[in-house]
């Protein structure tokens, strides 16, 4: 299993070219014996003995394809399955660039995506100029998506986070062009900033740092919750990654598809939850009806205290939900709810994101049906697939262990890395 044939080779955005001949017939392999030199070249990679299957990475040539293969190529690198290169870890990336892989157009493209900012038009409008700040409010909303659209959808500064955990001290700037977040850590309780954007980086984070220093020790933020784009475009400085606050990204095919073992595991449960609830129901429900929202919550608050004692990150959570069901048109958000007989035993609220993104802040199920969360998670994949979502952001697991590996078991095809200067 696993090999499937080439026929056309990309060689810039949304151009192929058709081969024809011996080459025709080359097998992908996540460890290839060649490799596309240039843009139409295939080389050996080493001296090849007679016999040697002629091999290449496709993902080495394709860029912004949405084409999806599976693999089972034998190789001990196999990563299962074949994406366009820019869905690819950027750690991979950079490694296989370094190893001169790449297709020369995809470098090129690579460059121009890093740099096709433009300068004509107000990079944030409404947001001033550092060290001038303004609190976040509601009618940042177009600015912050028009902006944070261009990048991986980080759930920090998307504006369900934002409004969610916003205690009225979350101060937004533009610091050359790049969009500034200063605001109070929810998990350490302590001034934290970060930053988004591709502009002189390093100065920016320059500038930035001597800021800090000058402010009072009580309002000194430090820089945390930096996008790994960020960290990688100042090299100067000493990063360390912050595992705990990663976003996972799933892909709503794997989640439809059941494409691995513990996805497998995963649908099993829903099954058993559906075979002995037959009549639970999804249902989109109306954010904008009030007795809508105050079910939600008293649900919210109902699932959380059967959990124990609710401790102070779950007030936090409980916090956000009200602040976000409030706004919940401004916000653009969608819920939907799992119900038995007319009772809510379960709901996910949804933000729809640029790029194919959606993102779940929100999603609790009954704690005393199995396999309902399972459920509820396959079939928003299902419906925000269906209009036309193909990532699913399910946030940082915040270092608990027993998240984790529930998080990791929905198999992310890549997790959103932040780091912090140390
Ligand atoms: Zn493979």
């Amino acid at each position: 299993m696993g090999h499937f044939s080439f026929y056309a080779v990309q060689i810039g955005l949304g151009r192929y070219i058709d081969v024809q001949g011996n080459p025709a017939f080359v097998n992908h392999s996540c460890g290839p014996s060649c490799s596309i030199r240039g843009t139409v070249d295939l080389v050996a990679l080493q001296d090849l003995p007679t016999g040697t299957e002629i091999t290449m990475d496709y993902s080495m040539s394709m860029w912004a394809d949405p084409e999806k293969m599976e693999c089972g190529c034998g190789s001990p690198r196999c990563r299962k399955q074949v994406v366009s290169f820019d869905e690819l870890p950027s750690d991979f990336q950079h490694e296989c660039i370094n190893k001169g892989l790449v297709s020369d157009y995809i470098i090129e493209a690579m460059k121009s995506e890093r740099h096709r900012e433009p300068v004509t038009e107000a990079t944030l409008p409404g947001i001033p100029t550092f060290p001038e700040c303004t609190p976040w409010n509601l009618t940042h909303i177009k600015a912050i998506r028009a902006f944070t659209q261009k990048y991986p959808p980080y759930n920090d500064f998307c504006a369900m986070t934002l409004h969610g955990l916003d205690d009225g001290e979350t101060l937004l700037s533009n610091l050359n062009n790049n969009l500034l977040m200063r605001f109070t850590d929810p998990t350490k309780g302590k001034r934290s900033c970060t930053l988004l954007g591709d502009n002189q980086i390093s100065g920016s984070i320059a500038d930035l740092l001597s800021f800090e220093a000058s402010q009072p020790e009580c309002q000194r933020a430090v820089l945390g919750y930096i996008p790994e784009e960020i960290a990688k475009s100042a090299p100067g400085n000493q990063w360390e990654e912050d595992r705990n606050i990663a976003d996972y990204v799933y892909a709503t095919e794997d989640i439809l598809n059941a494409s691995s073992v513990s996805l497998r595991a995963r649908h099993r449960l829903a099954r058993r939850f559906m075979r002995m609830h037959p009549q639970a129901k999804i249902e989109t429900l109306d954010l904008t009806n009030s007795s809508v929202c105050a079910q939600l919550e008293s649900f919210a608050c109902q699932v959380m205290l059967e959990k124990g004692i609710l401790e102070r990150g779950l007030l936090v959570e409980l916090r956000a939900l009200m602040r976000c069901l409030g706004a919940s048109s401004t916000l653009g958000c969608i819920g939907i709810g799992l119900t038995m007989e007319n009772t809510l035993i379960g709901f996910m609220i949804v933000e729809p994101l640029g790029r194919k993104y959606y993102h779940t802040p929100f999603g609790k199920t009954r704690r005393d049906l199995a396999g309902a969360m399972e459920f509820l998670m396959i079939e928003t994949a299902r419906f925000m697939h269906s209009t036309g979502y193909r990532f699913h952001n399910d946030q940082e697991d915040l270092g608990l262990p027993g998240l984790r590996s529930y998080k990791m078991s929905w198999t992310p095809v890549r997790l959103l890395k932040k780091y912090r200067l140390l």
